[in-house]
């Protein structure tokens, strides 16, 4: 079994061979942490994980590393404007240090909760300043770059005869403005700074002494260089980014990297993904569409549900996202651990009338590998399917065929039960969404109603349930809770008071 991957670099799909196996060195583009993460964000690192994880699942030694931008990143990709971490600091009334903190925080909870395993390095750019500073220098020493008075050290791209190659950037008809800006003092339109100087009258709070300037900064792209040939060396496998990243960063990351260590080619492999839109639109402020894994979850909706909307679309295609078929893709995963739930009673006949009582919302304690199969005792039908799975899988990631094919086999009735359990640990491991450890209820589609417009059968429990809790009577108040949830809805004591969640479930009342 081997991956093949499309590299961005030959626009072509190519077989995976790394340069040291079995030792792969991925390295992804990280957050700019001024802000919350958001579902865009999300889609892009779920894509990231089942790369490393297919990687492993092969074999593969991965060393994985993923950087924090929280310095230098400038609102414009043209090398001017402020600082994202230095704008976003006024906006939240926070220190750019503890900006920083709190939405790299927010950032890594939300990849806890896509269930995306974490990086062997996650490294932030204010902690590898010498680093990047010692990069500039060799670059200065190699005559690749020039002073711009009061404004910084620039990389002049003329110097590199194959500059822009990654995006196939035709510099001589590249007009100003097309791509970047054109900065007073620029000696051509795609030079890029290497380190900035804080600008007279600013009072930037992220400075470092260099060479050149008191009070300076790295550029954004710098970074990514210096980090890499770090904790992976000046030459590695695998390097992936959004499309956005191509024509510059991407770009100006080769441009510093060939330039400095002389070592051709950096990056072996340059995987993009595409972008998430929200309802056919691009994600904005002003549309009030920038979704958070919060944001998600108060509606009601589980985060592997969006796990596996993410899958059912190639990384390399736009996804556009829809509430309603996130609600579909919830649906189904709820019927397939409902499924896995009776597969494994059905295969536990000595215990079953134990665990009956548990039905499908139960969590069986019985370790996983039970139903691990080996292939050699598999039926021909289960490795017909595996093979698919695979094919589909290494064929650069084919996500929604190889997702299509975990269906087949969920509804397959000519596969037993067990087969279909080993079947599904194995591709779980690589679509990474806890099947053998969701249960039905979590994954009950729930959204929150207002109280004013319940039933009046359901106020008057309401009301009997604060009235026991203002009298401290817990145990009426949870009765009252079970009661509720018979009638199809479920309170939550939160900071802000109550709130009342209908569920999709029809629950009967209980007799008693
Ligand atoms: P940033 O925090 O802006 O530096 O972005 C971090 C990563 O998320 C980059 O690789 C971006 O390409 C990617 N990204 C940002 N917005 C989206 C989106 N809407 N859909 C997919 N990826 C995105
Ligand atoms: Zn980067």
């Amino acid at each position: 079994m081997s991956l093949r991957l499309y590299n961005t670099m030959s626009r072509q799909v190519e077989e995976f061979r790394p340069l040291n196996p079995p030792k792969v060195g991925l390295y992804a583009c990280g957050p700019t942490v001024y802000d919350y993460t958001h579902i865009g964000h999300l889609r892009k690192y779920v894509m990231d994980d089942v790369l490393v994880r297919v990687l492993k699942y092969l074999g593969y030694q991965v060393t994985f590393v993923r950087n924090i931008t929280d310095v230098g990143h400038l609102v414009s990709d043209g090398d001017e404007g402020e600082d994202k971490l230095e704008k976003g600091s006024r906006k939240y009334k926070l220190s750019a240090w503890d900006l920083a903190k709190k939405f790299e925080d927010y950032f890594n909870y939300s990849m806890r909760q896509m269930n995306t395993l974490p990086p062997d390095v996650s490294c932030r750019a204010t902690e590898h300043i010498p680093e990047q500073l010692e990069m500039v220098e060799t670059l200065e020493k190699k005559g690749y770059t020039y002073t711009i008075l009061d404004d910084g050290v620039y990389f002049d791209t003329s110097k590199l005869p194959d500059y822009g190659k990654l995006a196939r950037l035709k510099l001589d008809k590249l007009k100003v403005g097309a791509r970047v800006t054109k900065l007073k003092g620029k000696k051509n339109p795609t030079d890029f700074a290497l380190w900035k100087f804080e600008k007279k009258g600013q009072k930037r709070q992220m400075v470092w002494e260099s060479p050149w300037a008191k009070r300076s900064f790295p550029g954004w792209h710098i970074e990514c260089s210096a980090m890499s040939a770090k904790y992976l060396g000046e030459q590695f496998d695998i390097h992936t980014g959004g499309v956005d990243h191509i024509a510059v960063h991407h770009t100006n990351e080769i441009a510093q990297a060939e330039a400095a260590f002389e070592k051709k080619p950096f990056v072996k492999y340059w995987v993009h993904h595409n972008f998430l839109q929200i309802e056919g639109k691009k994600m904005s402020k002003s549309l009030g569409n920038i979704y958070t894994i919060d944001d998600i979850l108060k509606k009601g909706y589980h985060s592997m549900a969006l796990r596996l909307l993410f899958l059912t679309a190639h990384y390399r295609s736009e996804l556009d996202f829809y509430f309603k078929n996130l609600a579909g893709m919830q649906k189904a995963l709820k019927k397939l651990v409902e499924s896995i739930a009776r597969w494994k009673i059905e295969d536990l006949p000595a215990v079953s009338s134990r665990l009956v009582g548990m039905q499908a919302g139960g969590r069986l304690k019985i370790e996983d590998r039970r139903w691990k199969l080996e292939e050699k005792k598999m039926s021909k039908l289960a490795k017909e399917y595996r093979k698919r799975f695979w094919e589909k899988m290494l064929d650069d990631l084919n996500t929604p065929e190889a997702v299509a094919v975990m269906w087949q086999v969920a509804k397959d009735e000519a596969l037993s039960g067990k087969e279909k359990l080993a079947l599904l640990i194995d591709f779980d491991q690589v679509l990474g969404l806890r099947l053998f450890k969701l249960t039905p209820d979590e994954l009950e589609l729930q959204s929150q109603v207002d109280i004013n417009s319940l039933p009046p059968k359901v106020k008057e429990l309401l009301k009997k349930r604060q009235q026991a809790r203002k009298e401290k009577n817990w145990q009426e108040a949870d009765r009252l809770r079970d009661k509720l949830k018979e009638f199809g809805y479920l309170v939550e004591d939160t900071a802000e008071g109550e709130k009342v969640k209908k569920t999709s479930a029809v629950i009967l009342p209980s007799k008693a």
